[in-house]
């Protein structure tokens, strides 16, 4: 386990553009943290999956490439923070996603020891990597075509789930989803940094170094 502290329950942060890599980091490092990975995409992929009436909801905002209302977030957020492999601590992957969300998560998190890693990618590296990108229908493990490619086409390696293509992975789409990170979610940013809870990482690296560097830097570090 890296450098964290062991008394209090983590919370790693991975901030980010969309395309940053964080679903894929999250993965390789949740083993070696012992952490759950949760990630409010998935969570909100999984209700449009089930038909629920939030899935309903999330579809059209999601398709949009707009953020979904912060009470039906955090709803489903806090719910899943409560189960029993989060009691050592988790990875928050596409959460919070604004400074409300920031504000609302610290509330509820007081005796947390938490840190927000900023996995930096230029704005020209993410439409490439975004447009080819696919996603195991059954584990969420990411790929790429070109630079990650899975060893069986359309198979992931991991559990020979299907791969996809999200349907808001498109050019169109992803210029929307930037636009509203650099609008809402990258200040948060100087947020975490202000709060001396901030590393960033250079993501536009192979994933080794990357995950890498991640280990090394999550030092001890609690959110005042
Ligand atoms: P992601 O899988 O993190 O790229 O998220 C996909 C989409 O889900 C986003 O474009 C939003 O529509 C929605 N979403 C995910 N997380 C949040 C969040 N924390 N707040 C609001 N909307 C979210």
């Amino acid at each position: 386990m890296a450098n964290l502290q062991a008394t209090q329950t983590q919370v790693v942060i991975l901030l980010g553009p969309p395309g940053a890599g964080k679903g894929s980091q999250a993965t390789l490092i949740k083993e070696e943290l012992e952490m759950a990975h949760i990630s409010t995409g998935d969570l909100l992929r999984e209700n449009i999956k089930q038909g629920t009436d939030l899935g309903k909801q999330a579809k059209s905002f999601m398709d949009e490439g707009k953020l979904g209302p912060d009470h039906l977030i955090f709803d489903m957020l806090f719910a899943r923070v409560e189960k029993p492999d989060c009691k050592k601590g988790y990875i928050l992957d596409g959460f919070p996603r604004n400074i409300a969300q920031a504000e609302e998560l610290q509330k509820r998190l007081r005796s947390h020891d938490v840190m927000a890693l900023n996995l930096s990618v230029p704005d020209s590296a993410i439409i490439e990597r975004i447009t080819k990108r696919e996603i195991c229908k059954t584990c969420q493990t990411p790929y790429h075509q070109d630079f990650s490619p899975s060893k069986v086409k359309g198979k992931c390696d991991l559990c020979e789930g299907e791969l996809y293509q999200r349907s808001d992975d498109t050019k169109e789409v992803v210029e929307i989803r930037l636009k509203v990170y650099h609008e809402q979610t990258a200040p948060l940013i100087e947020f975490y940094e202000k709060k001396g809870a901030l590393q960033t990482v250079d993501s536009n690296r192979s994933k080794d170094a990357i995950t890498e560097e991640i280990l090394e830097k999550l030092q001890p570090s609690t959110v005042k």
